[in-house]
């Protein structure tokens, strides 16, 4: 179930008129992802409702809401096939702006007071691409203004920025392969929702069953950076062992695996696995989303690209925060792995997988840490 089966009415019929099919809608949606994600237990509320609809590039599910694509589907539909509608009435003497029409532009600009809809109101001014016009200008004003909305806490403005980051949603749209050991289970997949989503998920001041050192906090910052591994955290499998790959103040050891050789990168390439979480040490101001990984990345090079470049490799950090997110360098290597992917195969509308599958594997290991310290009565 999805706004699609409301798509062509909020396309073709007037606003008001669609205003029972919209709630009715959205109720349905709303109860369904709940279940999903809560599976009838607490805390999804209003907040989780607003996250969930909206577009993924803004940290959203894109589980788009009949109420939002409601506010501009008609305006969009009639602007995008004006030629059209100019050409089967060219005869019936309907000339320019028709009551409807002009209706659904006063509600659209209740909508989105800031927005200049003046454009709309001529064929020959209306932005050639109407939806995504509207669609942008409306979700954009709705992630601006989420802070004051829902009067956000600085931890979950802090998510909130997080989710925005670079390629952090594209797990989202990764079809599970078992083969391939891309499949989570449903406890796992609903805790990275809840994770996401902000939804309390621990008894507060219980001790973490892992290690047993530290206090677990409701959110599962704790679990997502607790030492003690429960076998399947986040690390890399292929280790391959490089004799140049000390760490000058450990000193004991020559023989430190690179996490990843790959050859024929012009020389070859040690790739470097660093998963940071993003929200150690949060501060009431001054949160930058993608700093930790950013950081994350530049003392990975400080420490190993100078002894891979005089070994005649080339030193490729690859940073990444739990929510997704991917510094520079790891968006670089990811990209330039699936343009040889593109060029060697054909993948129609395949676009990004590369970046999916990525996100998909940390978000997987994360569900191992969330899901090994989850109290009993969540799994
Ligand atoms: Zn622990």
């Amino acid at each position: 179930m999805g706004v699609a089966k409301l798509l062509f009415g909020l396309r073709t019929c007037q606003p008001h008129l669609m205003e029972d099919a919209i709630s009715r809608l959205d109720d349905g949606l709303r109860k369904a992802i709940e279940d999903i994600v809560v599976g009838g237990g607490p805390f999804f509320g209003d907040l989780q409702w607003r996250l969930a609809s909206l577009p993924m590039r803004l940290g959203g599910l894109g589980l788009f809401s009949a109420r939002d694509v409601g506010a501009y589907a008609f305006v969009a539909s009639r602007a995008q096939s004006w030629e059209l509608q100019d050409h089967i009435l060219r005869n019936g003497g309907v000339v320019g702006l028709d009551p409807d029409y002009q209706q659904a532009l006063e509600r659209l600009n209740v909508s989105l007071p800031d927005l200049d809809i003046g454009g709309f109101s001529n064929k020959d001014t209306a932005p050639s691409k109407p939806q995504k016009t509207l669609a942008n200008a409306l979700f954009s004003k709705i992630a601006q203004s989420l802070g004051e909305a829902f009067d956000l806490s600085p931890r979950q403005k802090a998510v909130f920025e997080c989710l925005k980051g670079p390629h952090a949603q594209e797990f989202l749209t990764v079809i599970p392969i078992e083969g391939l050991g891309q499949c989570m289970s449903a406890v796992e997949y609903r805790t990275i929702l809840k994770y996401r989503l902000m939804i309390p998920m621990y008894p507060e001041d219980e001790t973490c069953p892992i290690c047993r050192k530290a206090c677990m906090d409701k959110y599962g910052e704790h679990a997502v950076h607790c030492k003690e591994l429960p076998g399947a955290g986040i690390s890399a499998k292929k280790e391959a062992p490089v004799n140049f790959l000390t760490d000058p103040t450990e000193g004991r050891s020559t023989l430190r695996p690179a996490d990843l050789l790959v050859f024929g990168w012009g020389e070859h390439a040690c790739v470097d696995l660093t998963g940071v979480s993003p929200l150690v040490g949060l501060k009431e101001n001054g949160f930058l989303a993608g700093l930790a990984a950013r950081k994350a990345e530049s003392k990975k090079v400080d420490k190993h690209a100078k002894a891979c470049a005089e070994n005649q490799h080339v030193f490729i950090p690859f940073a990444f925060d739990t929510f997704g997110s991917l510094a520079p360098e790891a968006i670089n290597f990811l990209t330039r792995v699936q343009r040889v992917i593109h060029s060697n195969c054909s993948t129609p509308r395949g676009q990004g997988f590369v970046f999916g599958r990525l996100g998909f594997a940390i978000q997987k290991g994360l569900a191992a840490q969330l899901v090994a310290r989850l109290p009993s009565v969540l799994m």
